[in-house]
């Protein structure tokens, strides 16, 4: 994507609107752009049958009109689809199209090109960050993978839900996110429900205290330890923000009613898999709103941590279950194509191996 040039998959609605109308067009146009764009999922703007020459003409001088492109892409034996994608600066990311019960499709988007947080467990925490993604490299991901999918698989297909779990930490590229978030809600747009949008955050405090400044999305919270110690050891924001200041901060989230937080937990053998580790988390955590999704550690080459076994974190759920949580284990998905949680890293050694 050209660094110059604003992406025209970064504007709502309304902005459009006020652009065409500063720019001499009439502001239903917008709509109609708005509609082949993100509902269509035309890019070609020789199809775009209602949209004046004019318009076309303005639109390609003023903006970027490039998507992500999928550079390659491979197939889990779980019908997870890893997707890397070229952002036309030579940076890649990832995300990756995860299919559940229900017609379910999740996008795992990246929000950043590497990560500064630097956990100790995370593939993309050993890359340090190369840079944010901008909005319309955000709602790009979105926007490639569904005209993938409709060119490729199914002329309806449609990505029901994102999380924000890719490369980055989504809070550190705050404005970004904001706004491509509120696109992927634009009721005339791609118009997914709040609850259909997750944003995970590894505990950014000032950025957590600023979210009553953001659309009301589900947030989930990495937590990965109930104990300063545990936790610093995984993820040196830690020693910036505590186990204390992080809770002061997630009690400024609005929350609406029958809504939940949900804690991330990784369970690392032999690491945070303790009696006690439930016991502290029971300390932390209320019961009323809180959700824990056990997320068993994944490796990937080089990784110093290891796996637990299936029946640790087993008990482990079982043992927050019976002290009233709502808890569940995220089944690892794609970890033959290092397409699960943490594996994501731009580096494509064995491309030949995996095309397809
Ligand atoms: N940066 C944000 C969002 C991206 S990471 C965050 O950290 O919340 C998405 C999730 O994958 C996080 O909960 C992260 O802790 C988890 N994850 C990272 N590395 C992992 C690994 N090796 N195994 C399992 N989960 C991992
Ligand atoms: Fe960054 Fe999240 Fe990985 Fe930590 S777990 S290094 S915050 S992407």
């Amino acid at each position: 994507m050209s660094a110059t040039k604003r992406s025209l998959y970064s504007f709502t609605l309304e902005e459009l609107q006020d652009h065409l109308k500063e720019n001499g067009f009439a502001k239903f146009a917008a709509d109609q752009v708005y509609n082949w764009i993100f509902k269509r999922y035309t890019f070609d703007m020789s199809e775009w049958s209602n949209v004046s020459k004019k318009i076309k003409d303005h639109l390609t001088e003023t903006f970027d009109l490039s998507l992500p492109k999928i550079v390659w892409n491979g197939l889990s034996t779980d019908g997870t689809r890893k997707y890397l994608l070229g952002m036309g600066d030579s940076n890649t990311v990832e995300a990756v199209a995860i299919p559940a019960k229900n017609k379910r499709l999740t996008l795992c988007i990246s929000s950043q090109v590497g990560c500064a947080i630097g956990c100790t467990f995370c593939h993309t925490g050993t890359m340090g960050l190369t840079r944010h993604l901008t909005t319309g490299e955000i709602v790009g991901q979105y926007l490639a993978v569904t005209k993938w999918l409709r060119d490729k698989v199914d002329a309806e297909a449609r990505l029901t839900n994102i999380v924000y779990m890719g490369q980055g930490e989504p809070l550190h590229n705050f404005e970004n996110v904001k706004q491509a978030t509120r696109l992927f809600l634009e009721e005339q747009g791609i118009a997914l429900g709040q609850r259909k949008i997750t944003l995970s955050t590894s505990g950014l405090v000032p950025q957590i205290e600023k979210l009553q400044d953001f659309p009301p999305v589900n947030i989930a919270i990495s937590l990965h330890a109930a104990h300063n110690n545990i936790r610093t050891e995984l993820m040196p924001i830690n020693k910036a923000y505590d186990l204390q200041r992080l809770f002061d901060a997630i009690k400024t989230i609005p929350l609406k009613a029958h809504r939940f937080i949900t804690y991330e937990y990784i369970v690392i053998a032999d690491l945070n898999d303790r009696q006690e580790d439930i016991d502290g988390l029971c300390e932390l955590l209320d019961t009323k709103v809180s959700k824990v999704n056990l997320i068993p550690f994944n490796e990937y080459p080089e990784s110093k941590f290891k796996s637990p076994s299936g029946a640790k974190v087993e008990w482990f759920q079982e043992s927050l279950i019976n002290r009233g949580y709502i808890c569940t284990t995220r089944i690892t998905k794609g970890a033959d194509i290092l397409a699960a949680c943490g594996q994501l890293k731009s580096e494509h050694d064995k491309l030949n191996l995996w095309d397809d």
